[in-house]
C-alpha cells in the first residue's frame, strides 16, 4: 500500500486521467479535451479567469449602474412587451423593501414565463444596466428560492474559461474533487524553496486552493487584477514555464548541426553592386549579423525586425545569395499570395527568372507537380511561396535557409512546427524571421527568448515622413477632392475598407460597393479593386496594373496591409479607421511614403467617436515611429494585438499577462537560469504543467 502511494507520488497527478474523477465518462472527457484538460493536474491548472462576489445580497435600493451583483426580491408583475419587427421581451418587475429593478429577457419559453409569475421570490446575479425608467438586468442568472437568504455562497465564485458543453458547475465539481486530493500531499511543488522564500510565495497547494476558492473576505477587485500572493506565485511560475520552454528549445537548436556556409565577399559585392540603391548602414549591420550566423555549424534562429519600408526583403536576398551560390536551396515563406508574388518578382529581378520559383495554393494539378519536382530535385534554388511550401508532399533537396516574412501572421506555434519540418531535410535549415511589427524590446525578449534579435532601425534616405490626418466621415467630400487632385498630378492612392465583422465575405462586399461609388464620384480617375475573395490571378493583375500606373485609385480590404509596394502611391485613405488596431493602421500607412514624394494618410472615422477613440487615432498623427505606436498600442489594447498571438495562443496564458506582469520578467529570467543550473530535474515538469500540449508540440 505504502509502495503504491509512493508510485503515485513519483508519477504525479499528471498521469492520472481525468476519467478517474466522479462525473467524467468518455463523453465528458472528450469535451474537456477542448479545454486541454486531459489529466487531474490539468484540472488544477485550469484557473479561474475572474471572480464574482455572490456571498452577499445587495439591496435593490442601493444599486448603481454597471454593478455585477447578487440581488433578491419578489416579482410584483411580469409582462411580455412587443418591440416591433416581431421582437418581444419578457419583463419582470422585482422588488424588495428598499427598491425595485426590471429583469429583461429576450429569449424565453412558456415554462419560464409561467415560473416568473407574481409573488415568486427570486435570487438573481447579473449586471445592472440603464433601462427605460429604472435599472435593469438583462438575462440575469436566476434561481427561485423559498425563503429569504437561503443557502448563500460562502466563498467567492470562480469563473472558469469554459467551452461548449462544459459548464461552470461541472468545472467547479471537478476542481472540488481534485482540490481535496492535493491536500493529501499528492502534488509536487517544483519551485525550489529558495525561490519561494525569496519572493515570499506560498507553496503550490496553498496557492492553488486559494486561487480556486478564494476566501469571502478577499478583495474581489484585487483578485480580478491578479494581485493576491497566491496569484502572483502562480503567474510567476507560468512565466517561468514559458521562459524555460523557450530556453530549452533554444538549447536544442544550438545542439543541432546545420550546414555551415561560407561567405564569399566577392559574390556579396557583386550582388550589392547590381541593386538600384545603396544599402543603409542598418541593413548592412543586419546582413553582417546574419552572415556571422550562417558561418556557424548550428542553425541560425534570428528575428529581424524592421519598420515597414525599412528594406527587409533585400536583406533576406543577400542571405539567399549565399545559400544558392553554395549550391543549396533557399525558401521564403510569405503570409499572403500577394506578398509571395511580390517577393517573387523582386527576386527574379535580382537573381534571374530561371533561378526563382513561386509556389502558392493556387498551383494545382500538373503545374504543381512540375514545381514539386523542381523543388525535390534541387533544380530550382530560390523558392518563394505561401504556407503551401510546407505541405507534406513538398520535399526539398537541400534547403539550408528558410526565411519567414511577416512572422506575426504565422504565430509562434507555426514557427515551432516549421522548425520540426526542418528536421525532415536531414540538417535543420538556418531560419530568419522577418517582421514589421515593432515589438517593444521587453516583450521581444520574453516572447522570443528562443531567437536572436536584429533590428533595421533606419529607413532608406530620402523618405519623407507620412503626414497623418484624422477626420470624420462627414468630411468625405473633401477627402474625395483630395484624391482627385492627387490623381490629376499623376499620383496614386489607396482606399481601404474595414469592417468590424470577421466575415471576409462582408468585407469584400463593402469594398465592392465602395469601389463602385468612388468610380461614380471620380469620373476621370481609374479605380481598381482588390479583395480576399478574388481569384489569385485577378488580384495579381489588378496589383500589376496599379504598379504600372494604369490604375489611379486602388480600393482594397485590409489584404493590402502587408507587402504591396508601389512607390508612386502617395495617399492612403482608411475608412472606419477606428475599427483597426494601431499596429495594423501603422502597417497600412506604411504602404505610402515609399517614394520620394510627400505622402499622406487620412484616417476617417465614423462619428461619434469616443474621446479615447480619438486619442488613440491621434497617436498615429503624432508619430511615424513604429516602436512608439506599438508601445501605445500595447498600453491601450494588450499584447495580443501587437503580436498577433491572440489567434495563435502563445500569449493566451492561464494567469499571467505579459503586459501587466512585465515587472516580473527580470526575476523570471534569473530564476530560469538558476533552475536550469541547480534544479534541472524541475525544468520538464514545470514546462509540462503549464504549457501542456504546447510543449508536447515543441518536442514531437
Ligand atoms: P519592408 O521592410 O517593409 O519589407 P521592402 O523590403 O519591401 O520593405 O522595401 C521597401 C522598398 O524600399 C522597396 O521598394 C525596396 O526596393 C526599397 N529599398 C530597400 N532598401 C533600400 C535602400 N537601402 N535604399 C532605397 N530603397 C530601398
Ligand atoms: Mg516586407
Amino acid at each position: 500500500m505504502a509502495e503504491s502511494m509512493e508510485d503515485e507520488n513519483r508519477e504525479g497527478l499528471e498521469y492520472q486521467s481525468v476519467q478517474t474523477l466522479k462525473g467524467v465518462g468518455q463523453v465528458v472527457a472528450e469535451k474537456l479535451k477542448r479545454l486541454e484538460i486531459y489529466n487531474i493536474q490539468d484540472v488544477l491548472f485550469h484557473l479561474p479567469m475572474r471572480y464574482e462576489d455572490r456571498t452577499s445580497v445587495t439591496a435593490l435600493g442601493s444599486l448603481r449602474l454597471g454593478q455585477q451583483v447578487l440581488v433578491e426580491g419578489v416579482i410584483d408583475h411580469s409582462e411580455v412587451k412587443f418591440m416591433g419587427r416581431g421582437r418581444r421581451s419578457l419583463l419582470c418587475y422585482l422588488s424588495d423593501n428598499t427598491g425595485a429593478i426590471v429583469l429583461r429577457f429576450f429569449h424565453f419559453n412558456k415554462a419560464q414565463q409561467n415560473n416568473l409569475s407574481n409573488g415568486v421570490r427570486l435570487r438573481c446575479f447579473g449586471e445592472t444596466r440603464r433601462g427605460t425608467n429604472r435599472l435593469e438586468m438583462v438575462h440575469p442568472e436566476y434561481q427561485v428560492i423559498q425563503q429569504q437568504d437561503a443557502g448563500i455562497e460562502q466563498s467567492l465564485t470562480p469563473v472558469y474559461p469554459k467551452t461548449e458543453g462544459v459548464h461552470q458547475t461541472l468545472l467547479k465539481k471537478l476542481s472540488d474533487q481534485v482540490l481535496n486530493t492535493i491536500n493529501q500531499g499528492r502534488l509536487i511543488d517544483w519551485l525550489p524553496e529558495q525561490v519561494k522564500q525569496k519572493y515570499q510565495f506560498p507553496d503550490l497547494a496553498t496557492a492553488l486552493s486559494s486561487v480556486h476558492r478564494p476566501h469571502k473576505d478577499e478583495d474581489v477587485s484585487a483578485l480580478n487584477e491578479c494581485r493576491s500572493k497566491a496569484q502572483q506565485r502562480l503567474l510567476f511560475e507560468e512565466l517561468l514555464a514559458h521562459q524555460l520552454s523557450l530556453l530549452q528549445s533554444r538549447l536544442d537548436i544550438k545542439q543541432t548541426t546545420a550546414e555551415k556556409l561560407s561567405i564569399d565577399a566577392v559574390g556579396h559585392q557583386g550582388f550589392i553592386a547590381q541593386l538600384a540603391f545603396k544599402l543603409t548602414s542598418a541593413q548592412q549591420k543586419v546582413i553582417a549579423e546574419i552572415f556571422a550566423d550562417l558561418e556557424k555549424p548550428h542553425p541560425m534562429l534570428r528575428l529581424v525586425q524592421g519598420d515597414v519600408g525599412s528594406g527587409k526583403t533585400v536583406v533576406a536576398a543577400a542571405a539567399a545569395r549565399v545559400a544558392v551560390d553554395s549550391g543549396f536551396q533557399f525558401a521564403l515563406m510569405a503570409p499572403t499570395e500577394i506578398l509571395a508574388e511580390q517577393h517573387h518578382s523582386n527576386f527574379k529581378q535580382w537573381f534571374g527568372e530561371d533561378r526563382c520559383l513561386l509556389l502558392t495554393g493556387k498551383d494545382k494539378g500538373r503545374k504543381r507537380a512540375e514545381k514539386r519536382e523542381q523543388i525535390s530535385t534541387g533544380r530550382c534554388g530560390i523558392i518563394i511561396g505561401t504556407h503551401a511550401l510546407f505541405q507534406d508532399d513538398i520535399e526539398f533537396k537541400k534547403l539550408v535557409l528558410l526565411v519567414v516574412d511577416e512572422q506575426h501572421r504565422f504565430g509562434v506555434h507555426q514557427r515551432l512546427a516549421l522548425r520540426e519540418k526542418g528536421k525532415k531535410f536531414g540538417v535543420v535549415p538556418h531560419q530568419l524571421i522577418m517582421t514589421a511589427t515593432p515589438i517593444p524590446r521587453s516583450l521581444a525578449m520574453t516572447a522570443y527568448a528562443d531567437l536572436d534579435y536584429s533590428v533595421i532601425d533606419q529607413l532608406p534616405a530620402g523618405r519623407k515622413p507620412v503626414t497623418t490626418v484624422v477626420v470624420s466621415t462627414s468630411r468625405r467630400d473633401e477627402v474625395i477632392q483630395r484624391i482627385k487632385k492627387a490623381c490629376e498630378h499623376g499620383e496614386q492612392a489607396y482606399w481601404v475598407c474595414t469592417l468590424v465583422e470577421e466575415s471576409e465575405f462582408l468585407q469584400c462586399q463593402a469594398a465592392e460597393v465602395a469601389a463602385e461609388q468612388l468610380a461614380a464620384e471620380l469620373r476621370n480617375v481609374s479605380v481598381g479593386l482588390v479583395h480576399g475573395r478574388m481569384k489569385a490571378e485577378e488580384k495579381q493583375s489588378v496589383i500589376r496594373r496599379f504598379k504600372e500606373n494604369e490604375i489611379d485609385l486602388l480600393v482594397a480590404t485590409t489584404v493590402i496591409e502587408v507587402g504591396v509596394d508601389v512607390p508612386n502611391a502617395s495617399l492612403m485613405v482608411i475608412e472606419n479607421a477606428e475599427r483597426l488596431g494601431l499596429a495594423q493602421l501603422h502597417q497600412l500607412r506604411g504602404r505610402v511614403g515609399r517614394g520620394g514624394k510627400q505622402s499622406a494618410c487620412v484616417l476617417m472615422y465614423q462619428s461619434p467617436l469616443s474621446g479615447p477613440g480619438k486619442q488613440r487615432l491621434g497617436i498615429l498623427r503624432e508619430t511615424n515611429d513604429g516602436f512608439k505606436v506599438a508601445e501605445k498600442d500595447l498600453e491601450l489594447r494588450g499584447p495580443g494585438e501587437v503580436l498577433g498571438t491572440r489567434q495563435t495562443g502563445l500569449m493566451q496564458m492561464r494567469i499571467a499577462d505579459i503586459v501587466r506582469d512585465e515587472k516580473w520578467f527580470p526575476e523570471v529570467k534569473k530564476t530560469a537560469i538558476y533552475i536550469t543550473r541547480h534544479h534541472p530535474e524541475a525544468v520538464k515538469p514545470i514546462i509540462r504543467r503549464w504549457l501542456g500540449k504546447a510543449d508536447r508540440f515543441v518536442n514531437v
